[in-house]
């Protein structure tokens, strides 16, 4: 006998790869989405990011027929970002033209452009997700109250430590970094944008980004020492100008950092991954909303077409995206090699 679906399709999370599928879904299918974020407002649990956009998720905006909002920028917008060697004492700059924004108010614009044909539960937890014959049960704490749901399809749009992904792929693990940003009043009389590299502090990187009045130090670490190591990067950048007092807020996550081809996974057995959840971030900035917004672009016309075979599809045509991040990878590999990053910023190639 066929188990009766209360939905279609139940995204988790309604990040920039959430609110964009949900946004694009068609109405014809009955759609519930998940999201730990409040509706409005600044309570409740807000995404750490530096709240840069790339050119390429500028472009991804753009093909979706979108134009920020005023109220989403934050002053000063980028103009050029200075590369900082703290083992070498090299620093360098380059033209950037990043579009600097509110990210929390970037996440709820875009969860506000999510069609009322969608039931969309905001400050609701998802708990569980079990696969059952025809489909998947999804449990949920929404106002303290556990409750559970059906739905043909699941998307795990959760982000860096998705539910979805850990349930689908138990075995498989991405490499993690934790994510730190301390917050400052900014006192610096020229605050900059910089991507600050220290090997001796992390294999990733650690950035300063000005936010209207507020000066934003973050750093990717390995989880053991990612306390010391932002106090290291402090320390250090306090040659740079850049004036500390004492942090107003401090923010702390999991980053996805991936290092081969299949730490991108789309899902399987009707259960699919867009945005971070896939793994969809570039190791080599740490940037992913352009990957986030894209992915869910390509899931959408998956979902809305007629496909017989959804999960092969959606894998198919997100090979674009596997061969450009796997492009990151290299690159990174490259940048975070420090007699290579010195001959690059020795050469001054590209840089202002
Ligand atoms: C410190 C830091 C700085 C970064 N800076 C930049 C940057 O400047 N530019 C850039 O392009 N990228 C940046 N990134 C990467 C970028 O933030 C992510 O790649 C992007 O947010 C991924 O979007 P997403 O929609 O896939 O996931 P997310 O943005 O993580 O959204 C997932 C959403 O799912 C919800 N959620 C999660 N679990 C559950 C659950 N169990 N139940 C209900 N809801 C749930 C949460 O509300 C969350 O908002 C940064 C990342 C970090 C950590």
């Amino acid at each position: 006998m066929k188990d009766v679906m209360d939905f279609d399709i139940a995204i988790i999370g309604l990040g920039p790869a959430g609110s964009t599928l949900a946004r694009l879904l068609s109405s014809s299918l009955k759609v519930i989405a998940f999201d730990k974020k409040q509706a409005f407002g600044n309570d409740g649990f807000q995404k750490p990011c530096g709240g840069l956009l790339a050119i390429d998720a500028q472009r991804s905006l753009a093909r979706l027929g979108l134009s920020i909002p005023t109220e989403i920028l934050v002053h000063p917008q980028v103009s050029s970002i200075k590369t900082v060697d703290l083992q070498t004492g090299i620093s360098c700059s380059y033209r950037r033209e990043y579009i600097n924004v509110n990210r929390h108010a970037f996440d709820l614009w875009l969860k506000s452009l999510v069609p009322e044909t969608v039931d969309v539960r905001h400050d609701t937890l998802c708990k569980r997700v079990l696969r059952q014959h025809n489909g998947y049960r999804v449990t949920f704490v929404e106002d303290g109250v556990e409750r559970d749901i059906t739905a043909r399809y699941v998307v795990g749009a959760d982000g860096a430590n998705s539910l979805i992904r850990r349930t689908i792929y138990p075995y498989h693990q991405v490499r993690e970094y934790i994510a730190i940003q301390h917050w400052f009043e900014d006192l610096s009389s020229k605050p900059f944008f910089s991507c600050i590299f220290d090997s001796e502090v992390t294999n990733c990187y650690a950035w300063s980004v000005p936010k209207s009045g507020f000066l934003i130090i973050g750093g990717a670490f390995d989880k053991k020492n990612s306390r010391d190591g932002i106090e290291k990067i402090k320390e250090r950048m306090g040659g740079y100008q850049l004036n500390f007092g004492k942090p107003i807020k401090t923010e702390k996550c999991v980053v996805l950092y991936p290092s081969k081809i299949t730490d991108f996974c789309c899902g399987q057995d009707n259960a699919f991954l867009i945005g971070e959840a896939a793994g969809f971030i570039s190791a080599s900035s740490l940037e992913g909303i352009s990957y986030a917004l894209d992915s869910a672009e390509i899931l959408s016309g998956i979902l809305n077409g007629q496909s017989v075979s959804q999960n092969r599809d959606y894998k198919y045509k997100a090979r674009s995206l596997r061969v450009k991040l796997l492009c990151k990878i290299i690159k990174s590999k490259l940048l975070t090699n420090q007699v290579f990053r010195s001959f690059i910023m020795k050469s001054k190639i590209k840089s202002i």
